[in-house]
This record gives C-alpha cells, structure tokens and sequence, in this order.
C-alpha cells in the first residue's frame, strides 16, 4: 500500500492537530467551541455526532441535525471538519453535508463486516479516512481494516492510536501499546500516524504527557477532545480540555527532529516504560490477594507467617528465574523484598479487623 498526503492543502508541520468535542450537542456548542478553537489556529473540528456507547440508553449522539452545524462552523471558520462513521448510512450522511475527514472508532475497526460496509460506501469517493486501532491489541486486525478501506481506492488513510481496553486497572483508561503504532511505522513508512491522548488517558491531566510522548515518538499528528464547557459535556466530561488548555498544551510541545537512531532508543525506553508500569499493576495485584489471604487466615485463626510456605516460594522462584536467565541471587532479593512487603501487608489487614 502506498498513501497519498492525507490534506495536501495543508502545511505538513507536525503535529497535524484536530481538536473538538467528544459529541456535537448543539449548535451553540459547537460554534461557541469552533470559534474558540479557530481562534487559538486550530484548522481541523472533530465532532461526535454519532457516539458508540457501552450500553442502550445513554446519550447515543445527535445523529444528522448535527451535520448543519459543523457545516455552518466551516462556512464561517474555515476549518476542516471531522467525524466518526460506524455504518453505511453515517458515511452517506456525513458526505451529503460535506464533512471533509472521516474516522473510524476503536469499536468499528475490530469489526471485520462493519469495515467493509464502510469501504463499500467509500468507493469512488476522495475523502481522507483516520481508523483508530481496534480495542483490542492487535495489529494484524488493524492492518486488515486499512487495507479493506484502500482496497476501495481510498488512499489518503491515516491511523489513530487510542489506547487499548484492558481488564487490569491502570492509570489509563485505555492503555497505551506504542510499539503497535511503531510497528505500523515500520511497515508502512508513509502512513500518517495520529495520537489520541484524550481516549488514552481519560483524564484531562494526562493529556498533556502524551502528546509530548507521541511526539517523541515522531508521531505526525493528534486528535484532541476539546469543549468549550468540559465539565458539562454530555460524554467524556472527564477528559475534555478548553480550548485556551489546548492551546498551552500545543503551543509548549516539544517538537524535535527524529531521526532513525534516537527513534529506536525512544522506542526501546517506551516499551521499558511499558513493562515497569506492568511490573507495578501486578506487584498491586500481588498485594490485593494477600490482603484476601490475611483475611482468610483471620478468619480461620492462623498464623501469618507460615515459614514453609516461604521457604517454598522462595527457593522455587529462583530455580524459575535461572531458568529465564536471571541469576538465583537476584531473583530472591527480589521475592524476599515482595514477600517482605505481603506480609507486612498481612499484618496491616489483620490488626486493622482483629
Ligand atoms: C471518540 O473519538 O469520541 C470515540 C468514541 O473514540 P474511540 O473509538 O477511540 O473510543
Ligand atoms: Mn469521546
């Protein structure tokens, strides 16, 4: 596959920005939002006006009477307008009213069928489609959804990171797999790469960290959610940011030339960072289980330490860890610190409820 320039009308600085509401809710926010964001030189609205929700019964998006309102935006703004299609009719919707980008949500592109409907619907249309990677981390899926829409002769396609769901609890809301991203880098050196921080992090604070961190990453560009009221946003209250936020977010980026060799170190700390966080999710997970463990003991009036038990742990671990390559004596500093710390965790749980 080879990609044509996504907005040959635009200058190719990075990060290419596209800012906006998680939803359209009505025309005043959405004029009162654009204007803003026109204001500060964002050129590119994102909109929801049909959102994908966990469950019926939510605010599900306001569906074609939003249209009107991105187009009148355009009209007296100037910007470029973006939003989300799932289904043959929001594509046919969303180019009757002249939306200029479209994107692909998370839920959409791990849907095979769903895909193609869109691809079918796109074909003989020159529009730039954005596909966000699938919820779940895989790579090849997400592959699969842009070749179907350039199998039907769209080829201004740019992807979307956004973070994958997982069922660990972690600071993010969907947590970042950047080596993914990279890895579609490496295999298709001209494909416009965007970040999602919003949907990654989930929480206004960590916007700003992973814009810089797409940045260092030498992503191309970023699709931020941004509202004029954040706090009385119909969805995703949480993690939208002004447009004067956005603005200082963007304007103090630290934009450096990446250059292959210092790309692969950044590449290599990133996925250290990766597994450190993992590290910490499961020592947090470990320590849960002991507190259930003391509970238990509690309950059936036992002793906390129970020395076969940690004698067994300990000399069974090392014997693992030499088979990983790792030396015994490392390994058992490391589950004598853990089992130090379950204990006393024990201890903690048991004089607190006995
Ligand atoms: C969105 O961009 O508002 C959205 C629903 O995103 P995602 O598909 O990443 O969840
Ligand atoms: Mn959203």
């Amino acid at each position: 596959m080879t990609f044509e320039p996504l907005l040959p009308q635009m200058d190719n600085k990075r990060p290419m920005v596209i800012a906006g509401p998680c939803s359209a809710e009505s025309e005043e926010q959405v004029l009162t939002t654009g204007r803003a964001l026109a204001a500060k030189g964002f050129k590119i609205f994102r909109a929801g006006i049909w959102k994908p929700r966990t469950k019926p019964g939510g605010f599900e998006g306001v569906g074609v009477i939003g249209l009107p309102w991105l187009q009148k935006l355009k009209e007296e703004t100037g910007m470029l307008t973006a939003v989300e299609v799932a289904t043959k009719a929001h594509v046919e919707a969303a180019l009757a009213f002249g939306v200029d980008i479209l994107w692909i949500g998370a839920r959409t592109t791990a849907n095979p069928f769903a895909m193609q409907e869109i691809a079918d619907t796109l074909r003989g249309h020159d529009v730039p489609v954005l596909i966000k990677n699938p919820v779940n981390p895989d790579v090849e899926l997400w592959i699969g959804g842009i070749e179907r829409i350039y199998g039907a002769g769209i080829h201004r396609i740019g992807v979307i990171h956004r973070g994958f769901s997982s069922a660990d609890k972690t600071i993010y809301r969907n947590v970042p797999q950047w080596h993914i991203a990279i890895e579609l880098r490496r295999r298709f050196p001209n494909l416009p790469i965007f970040c999602d921080p919003s949907h990654i992090g989930g929480r206004r604070d960590l916007v700003k960290p992973l814009c810089q961190q797409a940045m260092d990453l030498g992503f191309d560009g970023l699709i931020v959610e941004s509202h004029c009221n954040p706090d009385a946003a119909w969805s995703d209250a949480k993690q939208q940011v002004t447009p004067d936020v956005l603005d200082e977010i963007i304007s103090n980026l630290v934009i450096r030339d990446t250059v292959q060799t210092t790309e692969d170190l950044v590449d290599l700390r990133q996925q250290i960072d990766e597994i450190d966080n993992k590290i910490l999710e499961i020592l947090a997970k470990r320590m849960r289980v002991s507190r259930e463990i003391a509970q238990y003991k509690l309950e059936h009036a036992m002793p906390v330490l129970q020395a076969g038990r940690y004698d067994e742990i300990l000399n069974k671990r090392s014997e693992q860890g030499v088979a990983f390559g790792m030396s015994s004596e490392f390994v058992k500093e490391v589950f004598e610190a853990i089992h130090g710390e379950s204990v006393r965790t024990q201890m903690q749980h048991i004089n607190k409820w006995s």
